[in-house]
């Protein structure tokens, strides 16, 4: 964005196309209420926002007299004129307009005698542009919804209407731009889970607190075994810890020092007790790695948890399933030799591949994150992150797997591989990490007894293979619109009697696939039979096998898959075709 803000504008036709909407926008707001006050309108993916403060709060319902003054505004042909202004001119341009938020940032962000403006028509904004050179150049935009945010971000200040809208060069990409927006509003997660009854966030809990209902439970029952047997069978050794520790520990990691605002008040208790809800697992494993001495015979380890988490997200950013207060970590701490470090990391990287075959995440890429050179945000020395930074990289291009550096967001104690993964509404989020620490095996003191027999201190390696629970399950509802593959579906078969005659029969068949661990529901409405499919279809379950008179008879099922094909086959092959795909996990 090119208004002040904090990013630098990076000279896309499309960023330019959509920070101009935006000044657009705020023209016509300050043409139809003129007692509003415009703080920041920058670009943002696939559109732009602009924050106002009304006096009074506008709803969704007055955007579309504002879509209709600013594409009059658009047909005026009016050019974006650039000006550079002495400071004090500056100044009292926008203390004229009464725009207090222009000068508090011409204030705090603008440095010299030289003020840069746009002008287009009456409307005056604090920017360095670049803009398109008419309103002319604006064809094709649309006003999409508006949310509340704060001046600057700071809770302690006003709080602001944001106004979000998407711009396109020609209005077939808007239009297209706005199909998207509808299929993508169809698998959103929070709608499907709903719909389909997996999860409920209910007030009297607590925002970012969401309940897993019985069909959301069994999902996450199913993603749990199959990521514990899997670490299993990779030598990972599966432990069970509490979700609270004394806040001393959070004091030794450096957590309650470095990561105090995301962790919930201890809990104080009247004899001295202080307890925290852990924001991280790491602490608990690394006492659990301290419950004796280790030799290096022992190395690597490879302490594993579905652990929950809690850290008190801002409201704002709770959303679904999505981010949450507390959640469930996929998590694992593998305490190594330096020599071992980079097998630990392939291997970490491998096991992620493998469950993102397995559970469908067909699009990601590997962020490494690294240090930048801000001061006190990053503990232990340089040296050491050079080498935890190579370390990973090395692994990534060994894997041959391609990869984005990012300096800065690494974690305060050490670099990380990001899996970044999309939403539905095509939003990144990271979902699951491999990180490297050298940091707290010297703050907890570790060590392993050497082949020399010296004490030695072991390296450490934290590792989300497929992520937080909560997240994977969001993600799972988007990728597949709630058609689940049949391992995972919460019903993996519908039985419909077509009469009452039939429904024996049909418990029969219930019974056969349930002694086989298939999840049924037996359908036993006297409903009719394309009603009873229809209901099956909605919850898109992967098979719905009719039982009628025929099917008595012959002691046959006939199956109907969610692709509307249809098998007529005696029950024992159907247990085993359906045994057989749950068994492999197929999509
Ligand atoms: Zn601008
Ligand atoms: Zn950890």
């Amino acid at each position: 964005m090119s208004d002040y803000g904090d990013h630098e504008s990076t000279g896309d036709p499309l960023e330019k196309l959509r920070h101009s909407t935006a000044h657009l926008l705020a023209a016509a707001v300050t043409e139809l209420y003129p007692e509003a006050k415009y703080g920041i309108g920058p670009a943002v993916q696939d559109g732009f926002y602009y924050d106002f403060d009304f006096g009074k709060p506008i709803s969704e319902s007055d955007l579309p007299a504002i879509e209709s003054r600013m594409r009059r505004l658009a047909q005026a042909d009016i050019p974006f004129e650039h000006e550079v202004l002495p400071r004090q001119r500056a100044m009292e341009e926008f203390q004229k307009r009464g725009q207090e938020f222009k000068l508090e940032l011409i204030r705090d962000k603008v440095e010299g005698d030289e003020v840069s403006v746009y002008r287009t028509g009456q409307f005056l904004d604090l920017c360095r542009g670049p803009h398109v050179s008419s309103t002319k150049d604006l064809k094709a935009f649309k006003l999409l919804r508006v949310a509340g945010a704060y001046w600057r971000g700071d809770e302690k200040r006003p709080q602001l209407t944001r106004i979000y809208g998407t711009a396109w060069p020609t209005p077939k990409e808007l239009d297209e731009y706005l199909k998207f927006l509808e299929e993508a509003a169809k698998r959103d997660h929070k709608k499907l889970g709903r719909d389909l009854k997996l999860f409920t966030v209910d007030d009297r809990v607590g925002p970012g607190l969401p309940l897993w209902l019985p069909d959301g439970a069994t999902i996450r029952r199913e993603l749990e075994r199959f990521i514990v047997d899997e670490e299993l069978a990779r030598g990972y050794l599966h432990v069970r810890t509490p979700d609270v520790a004394r806040l001393d520990l959070y004091r030794q990691s450096g957590h309650a020092q470095l990561y105090a605002e995301y962790m919930y008040p201890p809990m104080k208790f009247e004899d001295g007790e202080e307890l925290e809800l852990r924001p991280v697992n790491c602490p608990h494993h690394i006492v659990v790695y301290q419950t004796e001495l280790r030799s290096y015979r022992d190395l690597p380890l490879r302490i594993a948890e579905i652990g929950n988490n809690w850290r008190y997200e801002r409201s704002g950013t709770l959303a679904g399933m999505n981010r949450v207060r507390s959640f469930a970590l996929n998590d694992a701490h593998i305490f190594c030799t330096p020599e071992q470090l980079m097998d630990e990391v392939r291997s970490a990287i491998d096991l992620a591949l493998y469950f993102s075959k397995v559970l469908g995440i067909d699009e990601f890429w590997y962020q490494l994150s690294t240090r930048d050179d801000v001061k006190d945000k990053w503990l232990g020395d340089e040296a050491q992150w050079q080498e935890a930074q190579a370390a990973l990289a090395e692994a990534l291009e060994s894997m041959g797997q391609p990869y984005k550096l990012v300096a800065g967001e690494a974690a305060f104690y050490g670099p990380k591989i990001d899996f970044q993964v999309y939403d539905a509404h095509r939003r990144e989020f990271t979902n699951s990490t491999v990180q490297v620490d050298f940091q707290l095996p010297q703050r907890f003191d570790l060590e392993y007894v050497a082949e020399d027999g010296t004490r030695k201190r072991p390296v450490m390696v934290h590792r989300g293979a497929a992520g937080a629970m909560e997240r994977l399950f969001s993600y799972l509802i988007e990728r597949y619109a709630g058609a689940f593959p049949t391992w995972l579906h919460p019903t993996q078969v519908v039985i419909t009697p077509i009469a009452d005659a039939h429904l024996e029969f049909a418990s029969e068949v219930a019974k056969r696939l349930r002694a086989s661990r298939v999840r049924v529901h037996l359908d036993g409405r006297s409903e009719r039979l394309d009603r009873k499919i229809r209901d099956a279809k909605l919850k898109k379950v992967p098979y719905v096998a009719v039982v009628g008179g025929k099917e008595v008879e012959s002691g046959h099922v006939n199956v109907q898959n969610r692709a509307g094909e249809k098998s007529d086959m005696p029950l024992e092959s159907f247990v085993s075709m359906i045994s057989a795909e749950i068994a492999e996990r197929r999509r």
